[in-house]
């Protein structure tokens, strides 16, 4: 017996010679000291479900349990009533905003660091009137130019930007969050360990990053990058497929997320696991089989 189950075990057992002359159950003391298993929060973005409109597709998520909502950030301004209203008496909150401002917060052009300045903090005020825990961005795509270059400068540079971005998020009671990609796709943010580093260094509880089970190629452990992030920073997670950034599935063997999901039930992680993936199947079908697939993956983990 390791020390853990006997503290346990002591517990229960000291439970039950306190309640005996009181009469209380022994099993109810027992079910407290144990800790229950978190939940799997799946969430989806707004191309993931099947219907001709945001009611019929939060309909759709209703009915298989979804209970986040991961709209894109273009035009969200001018959708804050409409998603209110569609999701109001049901169970399916807004999961995280997925990026849509305009120009980048590492760009070299003052007009274009701008543009992601004003269009940005339009977002975060629209995230948090609709209650997101915070919107998504990378800090510079590949194809993103010109770019500040890859130094000690930019990362001070990224951090003082970011702490103020976090404390304008705090301010509309929601987040920003960082995301890191592949090295096809950015130079920059590769590492869910890195992005975390980049969150504590900025100063700001309103910075934190995700990790993404289609990026993560370069973390040599998805438990591991989960864990390295841990509670403090770690916001929101995306899923796809992991040869194709299809359906979870729909790539075979190579769609195991159990070592990540062990990492988010030891941390208790709070947030959600969002759809972020195209589809090669028939899509009613994929998706079904793709949520069963998560489900028994978050059992086994
Ligand atoms: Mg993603």
């Amino acid at each position: 017996m390791n020390r853990r189950k006997f503290l346990t075990s002591s517990i229960c057992g000291a439970a039950s010679v306190a309640v005996a002359s009181s009469g209380a159950s022994l099993f109810t003391s027992c079910a407290e000291a144990k800790k229950p298993a978190p939940e799997l929060r799946l969430s989806f973005q707004e191309g993931t479900a099947p219907g001709k409109n945001l009611n019929e597709k939060l309909d759709y998520m209703e009915n298989m349990g979804i209970v986040g909502f991961e709209p894109g950030g273009w035009n969200l301004a001018n959708r804050v009533d409409e998603i209110k209203n569609a999701l109001a008496g049901r169970n399916i909150k807004v999961s995280a905003i997925c990026a849509g401002f305009k120009g980048f917060i590492l760009a070299e052009d003052p007009q274009v660091k701008a543009e992601f300045d004003s269009t940005m903090r339009d977002i975060i005020a629209a995230a948090g009137e609709i209650g997101s825990t915070g919107v998504i961005m990378v800090p510079a795509f590949n194809w993103q130019s010109p770019c500040k270059p890859h130094t000690l400068e930019t990362r001070e540079y990224l951090c003082e930007q970011m702490h103020e971005l976090g404390e304008y998020a705090l301010k509309h009671n929601t987040t920003v969050i960082l995301e890191p990609l592949n090295r096809r796709e950015a130079h920059y943010l590769r590492l869910v360990s890195d992005a975390a580093a980049i969150c504590r260094d900025s100063k700001s509880a309103g910075v934190k990053c995700m990790g993404d089970f289609w990026h993560m190629q370069e973390d040599t452990s998805d438990y591991a990058a989960f864990l390295s992030a841990g509670k403090e920073y770690l916001q929101h997670v995306h899923i796809a497929s992991r040869g194709n950034r299809i359906m979870p599935g729909e790539d075979g063997e190579l769609d195991n997320y159990v070592g990540g999901f062990r990492a988010l039930k030891e941390m208790d992680y709070p947030y959600y696991v969002s759809f972020e993936c195209g589809c090669k199947g028939e899509r009613e079908q994929t998706l079904k089989a793709a949520v069963e697939l998560i489900r028994a993956q978050w059992e086994q983990a």
